[in-house]
């Protein structure tokens, strides 16, 4: 602010001193006790925006009077332009008058800076108001935040501004978010970030935790940083969004477990801890046996509570440590971590196995369920989760493949095993493509007579190097990766056709086909079956389909139905293995059957233990039922004579004929009629 100018009287050097007075850059007049302008130096002239003699004698109203008068005013000029002048007033002896000195400055820059500042502090206010953000403002030579009464909502306290320490703010940040916050603050501060904007949380009154952002910028003053001010943002929605969005994407949606990926996760920080501290895990691969007739047969939502009761289940067999996943379907998996023995894994194995096998209730139904189970130990598996959880599922496949309800534990011969298996697999895939694999036919003779009635047709691979392969050797895999089903096709279709063949030359037989469920399940079984009948024009009764007694009791209703249709158009429905399974009989008695085939464990037992008095008992049934008897697997002349005593109709065993190519098949069939026709011109003979 000007200092008061101390009136003076004008004399010696008069005119130096007016040269200086008109050099001077603020502008100066000298107003007489009228108020006219009795002085004006060139840079009052501009900043009036009038000519130096204009103002001479312009009555000039001083708004402040009296000494040491200062105001700040917006002067207009003539030519319409309006200038913000900070204007100074003392009182001065002029030519023997009392006058006044006008000290004039420009201050439209300054003021027009302030302006602007004011309007975006009140901006910035408004907006964050608008936001429903708090400010902090944060003294740095004091130590002390000046806080916003929003600022103070959002700690759960009462709407008032307030004043605390930084390092009570600090106080309250959450311990985890303390080091992050100040860094960030610290970066800021340095110069080596432009902007601060950081998320942390921050405790309430109530102890509870608020998520905020908190952005600002330094300001700096004197070179140093001696205010740091900024707003604050409650993001606890937000936070809370995302933490949904992450654990959406970690959890599988039906069960509410983990998901494969948080699975793989867990079993890498294992691994790793494995690696560091030689921990140990073990990882288990949880499959539901026959799941998928629980789905076709009471519906996909009774389905879904299984699964869901499954999950349960399986979690309140494992500590809290442990992970329980549903990998999809009707797979699950556990990682159990740090046993402390694998006993201890084991008898997790047989616990998740129990309470899976309890009956489950679910909408009005009660559902009987088993699980088979492979296990995998972190000493027997790389350093790769993808890869322990693929050998735990190699053991649970070996589980399966016994027949369900029961755990195998991973061995690295299981490994090479499942190596030669894929090879096996992928051969097998071009094989089929490149046709083969081709039936067999071994015959089926009545066991009276000893005459060929049929043939049962069995799978044959002829890789092109090495030799002939027999079903045994490559269903099963065919089963696990569904080739089955473009096999079975083949194996139909090339059997049909050789059947028609022999039909049409006069050999009155038969054919069995082996079906399996899938083939059952992909629906088109029957209508395939029809149109090789038609196109064929081959009456249905030559053919026959034979299902195992297991296929059979675990029937989904779509592939009861289409086995009803093949029996519509004539067709032989035998039940395979009959005895290996534990069927009740009221299972299969459901469909229309016309034939049980007395498995080979049954032929094999005459000899030895009670399977005469069971085969009795299964050929009174059959005959109750109106079903025709075919007992397989008789090698010896022995087995034959039993089993015809005991009341079999039909056999078939390596006694009779190994399974052979069409063409020894074929001659079979003639051989037995030249053979016929030389027994009716002896019988002829006179
Ligand atoms: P299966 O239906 O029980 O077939 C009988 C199996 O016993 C055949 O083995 C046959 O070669 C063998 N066998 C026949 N007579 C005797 C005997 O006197 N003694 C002994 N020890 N074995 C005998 P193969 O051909 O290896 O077939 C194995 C299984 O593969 C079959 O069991 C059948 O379930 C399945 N299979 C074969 N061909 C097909 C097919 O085209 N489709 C489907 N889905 N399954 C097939
Ligand atoms: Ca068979
Ligand atoms: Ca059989």
């Amino acid at each position: 602010m000007p200092r008061a100018v101390r009136p003076r009287e004008p004399g010696a050097g008069e005119d130096d001193f007016l040269s200086v007075v008109r050099a001077t850059v603020d502008g100066i007049l000298v107003v007489d006790e009228r108020g006219r302008v009795r002085f004006a130096n060139p840079a009052a002239a501009s900043l009036l925006g009038r000519d130096e003699r204009d103002l001479e004698e312009l009555p000039f109203g001083v708004p402040v009077t009296g000494a040491g008068g200062f105001a700040q005013l917006d002067v207009a000029r003539p030519d319409g332009t309006v200038v913000a002048v900070e204007m100074h007033v003392a009182p001065l002896r002029w030519r023997g008058g009392d006058a006044q000195i006008i000290t004039l400055r420009d201050v439209s820059q300054r003021i027009s800076a302030e302006r602007r500042l004011a309007r975006s502090e009140a901006r910035f206010a408004l907006s964050a108001k608008g936001a429903n953000d708090g400010l902090w403002d944060w003294d740095r030579e004091r130590g002390r935040v000046h806080t916003s009464a929003r600022f103070q909502e959002m700690l759960g306290r009462s709407r008032r501004t307030r004043e605390l320490t930084a390092e009570h703010l600090f106080a309250l940040v959450h311990p985890d978010d303390r080091d992050g916050l100040r860094k960030s603050v610290d970066r800021h501060l340095n110069g080596r970030s432009s902007r601060f904007r950081h998320e942390f949380r921050l405790r309430r009154s109530d102890g509870s935790w608020v998520w905020v952002m908190a952005r600002g910028i330094a300001v700096l003053e004197r070179g140093a940083v001696l205010r740091f001010a900024g707003s604050l943002t409650d993001i606890t929605d937000r936070k809370q969004a995302e933490d949904d969005l992450r654990r959406a994407a970690l959890q599988d949606p039906l069960t509410g477990l983990a998901n494969r990926s948080l699975l793989l996760d867990h079993l890498h920080t294992a691994i790793e801890r494995g690696r560091r501290t030689g921990t140990t895990f073990a990882v288990l691969f949880v499959d539901l046996d026959r799941f998928k007739l629980v789905n076709d047969s009471l519906g996909h939502s009774v389905g879904d509570a299984v699964l869901v009761e499954v999950g349960r289940r399986l979690e309140a067999c494992v500590r809290s440590t442990d992970t329980v996943a549903r990998l999809g379907g009707d797979e699950f998996a556990v990682l159990v971590d740090e046993p402390q023995d694998f006993t201890a894994v084991l008898s997790t194995v047989e616990r998740l196995r129990e309470a899976v096998a309890a009956p489950i209730s679910a909408a009005a139904h009660v559902v009987h369920i088993t699980a088979s189970v492979g296990v995998a130990r972190s000493e027997d598996v790389p350093p790769d989760p993808e890869t322990a959880l693929r050998y735990a599922d190699i053991a649970m496949y070996r589980a399966k493949r016994a027949g369900g309800d029961a755990s195998e534990v991973f061995t690295p011969t299981m490994h090479a095993q499942a190596s030669s298996r894929l090879r096996l697999q992928n051969d097998l895939r071009l094989g089929i493509g490149r046709g083969e694999v081709v039936p067999h036919y071994q015959p089926i003779v009545d066991l009276g007579s000893g005459r060929i009635v049929g043939f049962e047709a069995l799978a044959r691979w002829h890789p092109p190097h090495g030799p002939v392969l027999e079903a045994d050797s490559f269903i099963d895999v065919a089963e696990e990766v569904g080739l089955i089903v473009p096999l079975g096709r083949e194996v139909l279709a090339s059997a049909t056709r050789q059947l028609s063949r022999w039909r049409d030359a006069g050999f009155d037989v038969q054919v069995l086909i082996n079906i399996s469920q899938r083939q059952l399940d992909a629906a088109d079984l029957a209508h395939q079956i029809g149109d090789l009948l038609a196109d064929l024009d081959l009456d249905g009764t030559a053919l026959g389909i034979e299902i195992t007694e297991r296929t059979a009791t675990v029937q989904s209703p779509a592939a009861a139905e289409q086995i009803a249709r093949l029996r519509d158009y004539g067709l032989r429905i035998v039940i395979d293995d009959f005895g290996t399974g534990y069927s009740s009989l009221s299972a299969i008695h459901a469909l229309p059957l016309t034939t049980l085939k007395i498995d080979k464990a049954f032929v094999r037992g005459l000899e030895s233990d009670g399977s005469a008095e069971l085969i009795t008992t299964i050929v009174a049934m059959a005959r109750t039922l109106g079903l025709e008897v075919v007992a397989e697997g008789i090698e010896t002349p022995s087995e034959r004579d039993r089993l015809r005593r005991l009341g079999c109709d039909r056999g078939q065993g390596f006694l009779f004929g190994r399974p052979v190519d069409a063409a020894a098949a074929t001659r079979l069939l003639e051989a037995q009629s030249t053979c016929a026709r030389s027994r009716s011109i002896a019988r002829d003979r006179p």
